[in-house]
């Protein structure tokens, strides 16, 4: 009997596995279709100034309209687009689409507060010959200042080719772009990229963020990046700020942006609430 059993357990595990790997088939498939078919949008979550709890900027996320299953996040494919390539296609044309975003925003509004928008640009995007020159063309195209632009990359990305990599950031950098990375925390990282690379921005990720309360450990280590980064001179946004409590404790460390549920989902351009710079801070635009 038990032998019977550990058989059905197989045969089930043999066939998810199948149905698993069908779907991950398919995803590709549909993936370079739906590039064509327009069928990628993008959503914005706002980033605060934790104090105020003013928009600041906002993060580019990718959603797709699939014909079928309806809204997807970046869960249900980017792993697939990343495996065949797709992701090179996606992340250009969500780069365009950001920087005419906020090209748009701020027609409309001058002094609007939300300073940036900011775009995640996977490793193996980055890595395709030509993406400086991508950029480039993207903020032409859009008519959007580079200072509008905030590029997110991992610290997986400066690993290897570690040269090269510094290279095209400092390319980015010299046409006014800023840089962050993404997910700090959580990579392989080794803090000596910080010294050695042009990086503007840390975002901490959620995982630190979700037990600040709860764990002195985790509440050592935020306060240990708010801290290092201060000492860099490189801003900080907190990820995943979903709680009353959680924001009181990042302003305590003295962390300035962050970024989560609390403030907003993403939502659709048209949803943004940002406000009016007032006179005096519009003189003082390098604070951002
Ligand atoms: P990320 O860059 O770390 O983005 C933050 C993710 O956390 C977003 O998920 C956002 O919706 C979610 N989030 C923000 N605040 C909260 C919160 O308070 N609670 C919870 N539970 N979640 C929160 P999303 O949109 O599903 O994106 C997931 C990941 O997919 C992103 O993580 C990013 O790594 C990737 N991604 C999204 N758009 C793109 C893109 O255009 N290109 C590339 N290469 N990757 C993208
Ligand atoms: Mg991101
Ligand atoms: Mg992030
Ligand atoms: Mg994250």
């Amino acid at each position: 009997q038990a032998k019977g059993e550990a058989k059905g357990t197989w045969q089930r595990y043999q066939s998810d596995l199948h149905t698993a790997m069908v779907q991950r088939l398919e995803t590709r498939a549909a993936l370079h279709e739906a590039i064509d078919n327009e069928q990628f949008a993008v959503m914005y979550q706002p980033i605060v100034d934790l104090g105020s709890a003013e928009t600041v900027g906002m993060e580019a996320l990718v959603r797709w309209q699939h014909p079928t299953r309806g809204l997807l996040g970046p869960y249900h494919f980017i792993e697939a687009a990343e495996e065949s390539g797709a992701i090179v296609e996606i992340g250009r044309w969500v780069l365009c689409e950001a920087l005419r975003e906020i090209a748009r925003m701020h027609a409309a509004e001058p002094d609007t507060t939300l300073r940036y928008v900011s775009v995640n640009v996977s490793a193996r995007q980055f890595r395709t010959p030509g993406f400086v020159d991508q950029v480039r063309e993207a903020l032409a195209d859009s008519g959007a200042d580079p200072q509008w632009l905030l590029l997110e990359i991992t610290e997986s990305l400066l690993l290897r080719d570690a040269d090269q990599v510094r290279n095209d950031l400092g390319e980015l950098r010299a046409l006014g772009v800023r840089i962050a990375i993404d997910d700090f925390g959580t990579g392989y990282s080794s803090l000596s990229y910080l010294r050695q690379m042009p990086v503007d921005v840390l975002k901490v990720d959620k995982s630190f963020i979700d037990d600040i309360l709860g764990s002195e450990q985790q509440r050592a280590l935020v306060d240990a990046i708010v801290t290092l980064a201060r000492n860099l001179d490189l801003a900080v946004v907190a990820e995943g700020i979903e709680d009353e409590g959680q924001r009181a404790e990042l302003i305590a460390m003295g962390c300035p942006y962050g970024q989560g549920y609390l403030f907003s989902k993403p939502v659709w351009p048209h949803e943004i609430a940002a406000g009016r710079r007032s006179s005096e801070e519009a003189r003082d635009l390098s604070a951002a």
